[in-house]
């Protein structure tokens, strides 16, 4: 999960908000379930995932509604199938108003100081992305905070493309072609590295950034860390 960059305030860390199913997640089913999440050095989160054949097969349907179950649980933004321990391609992910809107003020804040924040943080609603495939639209990038389902408690500052296009199916077979910026942005390219083995840590160039959000005394809401700390 990318723990994509959030500056928490204290609203931000109480109850995840409400999720949102969109038509694009059909993932109503009674059997929903909260996943046991995967921890950096279990081997599911150091391969390449496989592409998913049948978008509308029994596992995909049950995989796809227990991942937007247990995203909701941890008040992440989003959420990769290999970090519940599934290696397949598939990714859901959401940006609440509120995070937008905290992102988009402490981006604003910190550019007062120094330059390469993200300032664009749109809401997005609860998206699943089948087989994702992603384009940078350029070479500029941007750094950002993030945190990991996957690895608890820790944020790092991460060097991400600024502006992209994806596309991937949907659950109900059509098409999700899309560009985003900013934290939309960050957060696909989070996820959409957990498909291929990679972790957060591993696109950091500068370490000393790395480290535990309660000793680092951030402002920042890393992208997937817990919220529910009460
Ligand atoms: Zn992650």
């Amino acid at each position: 999960m990318i723990g994509e960059a959030f500056y928490h305030t204290h609203t931000a860390m109480g109850r995840a908000e409400e999720v949102k199913i969109e038509s694009n997640a059909n993932i109503k089913d009674p059997h929903m379930a909260i996943l046991k999440i995967a921890r950096m050095g279990h081997p599911v989160l150091a391969r390449a995932a496989d592409p998913v054949e049948s978008l509308q097969s029994r596992e995909i349907r049950r995989l796809v509604a227990d991942m937007v179950d247990t995203l909701d649980d941890t008040g992440g933004v989003g959420l990769a199938a290999p970090q519940v321990h599934v290696p397949k391609r598939v990714v859901v992910f959401h940006v609440p108003e509120n995070r937008a809107r905290a992102i988009a003020a402490a981006e604003a804040a910190r550019n007062g100081e120094d330059e390469g924040g993200e300032t664009e943080a749109e809401a997005v609603p609860m998206t699943v992305l089948i087989n994702p495939a992603i384009e940078p639209l350029d070479e500029e990038t941007a750094l950002g905070v993030e945190g990991c389902l996957s690895l608890p408690g820790m944020i790092g500052m991460v060097p991400r493309y600024k502006r992209i296009r994806y596309r991937a199916d949907s659950p109900d077979g059509s098409v999700i072609e899309r560009e985003a910026s900013g934290f939309h942005a960050r957060v696909v390219q989070h996820e959409c590295d957990h498909l291929d083995g990679i972790l957060y840590p591993m696109r950091m160039d500068d370490l000393t950034t790395f480290g535990y959000s309660e000793e680092m005394g951030r402002d920042e809401l890393p992208l997937g860390e817990r919220m529910r700390r009460d």
